[in-house]
């Protein structure tokens, strides 16, 4: 059998050549990495959550009419997504402060801000991607004005969606980070939402209880991450609510 050519590795994902043009295989490994890949560990079973809950939000923005880049499930660790040309930025939507902004401003965590905020940050590892303004967005070329404002309303209707569906599970829905791509239709380019989204990108507390369920559990050394995930999907229904760990069988005596 021929082998499948890899397009790109990135820390938590894989980017194979997809079966037909304009495509690529996405697979979701077990790796996790914080502080710019300072900390690194393998959680079993992550990629295969990520993969299910990725797939569930991206369904759920198709059906809502947001444009995104997945294509269907594939297996368990894969799904087959449209390609995109990859806008350089990090979209980030804040909802109540947390993680960076705190340290930035000195606001204490869990503030609720005002109305939702968007940030870009350049994605570039050696500079840690750095918060950047729009000013700069421009003036460097990675995108344009009608990009950024295309950008906002993306991020911003993935903002109601997501804390809705959360919502309706018992979580808050602090922040995420979302990546935007270009593709084209014919002679006319759109931007629309890719990567993944899933709780490697967003910041997750229970409403009732404030514990985290995101990936701030292995950025802090709070439990155990599989265990959070596992729960998110679970509320959601993307588990049966019978498995209560993805990975360890349960004895039955
Ligand atoms: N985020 C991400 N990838 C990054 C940086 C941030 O997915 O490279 C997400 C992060 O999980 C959080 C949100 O974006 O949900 C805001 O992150 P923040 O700027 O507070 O940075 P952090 O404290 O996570 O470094």
């Amino acid at each position: 059998m021929a082998r499948r050519k890899k397009v790109y590795e990135g820390k938590a994902k894989i980017l194979y050549e997809g079966p037909e043009p304009g495509t690529f295989v996405q697979y979701f490994k077990d790796d996790a990495t914080a502080f710019n890949a300072q900390k690194k560990d393998v959680i079993d079973g992550k990629g295969v959550l990520n993969n299910r809950l990725s797939e569930f939000f991206m369904k759920g923005l198709t059906q809502i009419g947001v444009p995104n880049h997945f294509i269907r499930r594939i297996n368990m660790r894969e799904q087959l997504i449209r390609s995109v040309e990859i806008i350089p930025l990090e979209v980030i939507v804040r909802n109540f402060a947390a993680g960076s902004m705190t340290e930035r401003l000195g606001i204490a965590e869990g503030t609720a801000l005002p109305r939702p905020i968007v940030e870009f940050c350049l994605k570039d590892d050696a500079l840690g991607d750095p918060l950047v303004s729009e000013e700069h967005i421009i003036a460097f070329g990675w995108a344009g004005q009608q990009d950024l404002d295309d950008m906002v309303a993306l991020a911003l209707r993935v903002n109601d969606f997501l804390s809705g569906c959360f919502l309706a599970v018992g979580i808050k829905l602090v922040d995420f980070k979302i990546e935007v791509g270009r593709v084209w239709d014919g002679d006319f380019q759109r931007l629309i939402v890719a990567d993944e989204i899933s709780p490697d990108s967003c910041r997750l507390w229970d409403i009732e209880t404030g514990e985290k369920l995101d990936k701030d559990v292995f950025r802090k050394d709070l439990g155990s991450l599989s265990d959070a995930y596992t729960e998110v999907a679970r509320r959601l229904g993307v588990l049966p609510s019978n498995v209560t760990h993805a990975t360890k069988p349960t004895l039955i005596n």
